[in-house]
């Protein structure tokens, strides 16, 4: 990581904008602030790029990429093509993912120092109001910190997996280690704990990778907060996958062997030998050491910092943005308050965030996209509404022999004809639904979906071609 120090402790320098936080949020703001001409610093004390460069969205895609090819070598044999997955080498993927992670980071370096943003290397907290004490990580010569000064100063500290207090807790891992395994460490048995985006996607990801994984739910359905119809159907296409689902299961204590396995004793007193549990029961905001309490800075009921539509805090020249404001914790979110952020600050914007229609993907196996409400969502807002669905094998499976079906379903307001929520469980969901969320946050009604042509032959086409609501 560059690191720019200025060390003229007595007279502190100066920013227009210090950025707290080199994630998403973080850097987009620093760096577009940079290039309006601001004097930003950011402050980072892990790597560039936060948790989705790192150890999040990005190598998380890697890993799914590699956990298809053994399906798709089954698949090909329905097509005439015969030949065998022979060995799976964890170090190779591993090694070539955090070769290009580091080629990412000194991107994001890049872009960053190009338009002159200063970067420190170490860990940020509150002084006062205006100024950041910064714990340098490779301290100089004469001093272990340094403390700088902004006319404003934005919190994009982003959140930190969550492990619930169970006992034996500290032999399991969390997505902040599982990408970096080491060559012993890769499992041939797997627990994931959880029901959320980490924890079906690592299922998908360790089943495809050939590791008997079992997932502990500690409700009846994966996902909670999507669809039922989707949550329902991705279940048992997982299932059908080689996922062992075990429904409201939950850990009572882990207990490392004398081998080195883990034997976990659920709640039921049930038992299981496993290699390797991974907690992925939800992220926590990222305050530590930031020094909130000291400086009267409000918190929501669940940690997270309060902010208003400008992202300020109780402190007027403090503002906060991403995961650390229980805003949904997804980096293209994250992006667009960085920008919302500066256009509000340095453009006279008024208009707050629109949190509405925010599309989003799940990388488990079939993908899940999503936009809009559920069907739930419409009920409990009262809303009548029409529920088109369709439940197809597609055209490739009919020939590869697998047995992965897809599922769409569009839910419309009866009232004006718009598509209130657009939901599809199938390959590659994530890249038709993002092309249909531009319709939904347009306003299109169904007559506007009858109007569109297909293109065939697609799983997407099914979209525009869905005729008759559900009974
Ligand atoms: P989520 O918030 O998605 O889900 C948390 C899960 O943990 C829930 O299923 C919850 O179950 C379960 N849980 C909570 N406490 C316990 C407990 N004590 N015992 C057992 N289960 C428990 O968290 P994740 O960690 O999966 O992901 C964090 C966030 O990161 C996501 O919300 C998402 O915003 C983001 N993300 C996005 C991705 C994407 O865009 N593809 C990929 C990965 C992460 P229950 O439903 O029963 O409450």
């Amino acid at each position: 990581m560059t690191t720019d120090i200025k060390t003229n402790a007595a007279q502190p320098e100066q920013f227009d904008l210090i950025v707290i936080g080199a994630g998403s949020g973080g850097v987009r703001s620093a760096r577009m602030a940079a290039a309006q001409g601001k004097k930003v610093a950011i402050i980072e004390n892990r790597y560039l790029g936060g948790t989705c460069v790192n150890v999040g969205c990005v190598p998380k895609k890697m890993f799914v990429y590699a956990s298809e090819y053994r399906e798709k070598m089954e698949e090909a044999k329905g097509f005439g093509i015969n030949g065998e997955i022979n060995s799976f080498d964890w170090p190779t993927l591993r090694d070539n993912k955090s070769n290009e992670i580091s080629r990412l980071n000194g991107i994001y370096s890049n872009l960053l120092t190009g338009p002159g943003a200063t970067i420190f290397n170490g860990t940020g907290s509150l002084l006062d109001a205006n100024t950041v004490r910064v714990k340098l990580s490779e301290p100089a010569q004469d001093t272990d910190h340094l403390d700088i000064r902004g006319e404003k100063i934005l919190i994009a500290t982003g959140s930190w997996p969550f492990i619930p207090n169970v006992p034996g807790a500290e032999h399991a891992i969390t997505s902040n280690e599982v990408f970096d395994l080491s060559d012993e460490d890769f499992p041939k048995r797997a627990l994931v704990v959880g029901a959320g985006y980490i924890a079906v996607e690592f299922a998908g990801i360790f089943n495809g990778l050939g590791v008997e994984t079992t997932l502990a739910v500690r409700k009846d359905l994966v996902l909670r907060g999507f669809d039922d119809d989707i949550r329902q159907f991705v279940q048992e296409q997982m299932m059908d996958k080689g996922v062992n689902i075990r429904p409201e299961t939950e850990v009572a204590r882990i207990d490392k062997q004398d081998d080195g396995s883990l034997l976990v004793t659920y709640k039921n007193d049930e038992q299981q030998v496993f290699d390797l549990v991974l907690y992925a029961t939800g992220r926590r905001p990222m305050t530590d050491g930031l020094n909130l309490e000291n400086l009267g800075i409000e918190l929501n009921k669940d940690t997270t910092i309060k902010v208003d539509d400008f992202f300020q805090t109780s402190v007027p020249s403090i503002y906060a943005l991403g995961d650390v404001i229980g805003t949904p914790q997804l980096t293209p979110v994250a992006l667009a308050q960085g920008m919302k952020f500066l256009a509000q600050q340095y453009h006279g914007d008024t208009v707050p965030m629109n949190y509405r229609n925010i599309p989003t993907a799940v990388f488990c196996q079939p993908n899940i996209g999503t936009v809009g409400l559920t069907e739930n969502e419409c009920k409990q807002q009262g809303l009548e509404v029409d529920v088109y669905a369709s439940n197809f094998k597609p055209l490739k499976h009919t020939i590869s022999g697998m047995n992965e079906r897809t599922l769409m379903k569009l839910i419309v307001n009866k009232a004006d004809n718009k598509v209130l929520g657009l939901h599809m469980v199938g390959h590659d969901a994530g890249e038709t639904v993002q092309g249909f969320a531009v319709a939904i946050v347009a306003g299109a009604t169904k007559a506007d979906f009858d109007a569109t042509i297909g293109i065939h032959p697609t799983s997407a086409e099914e979209f525009v071609t869905m005729r008759s609501p559900r009974a």
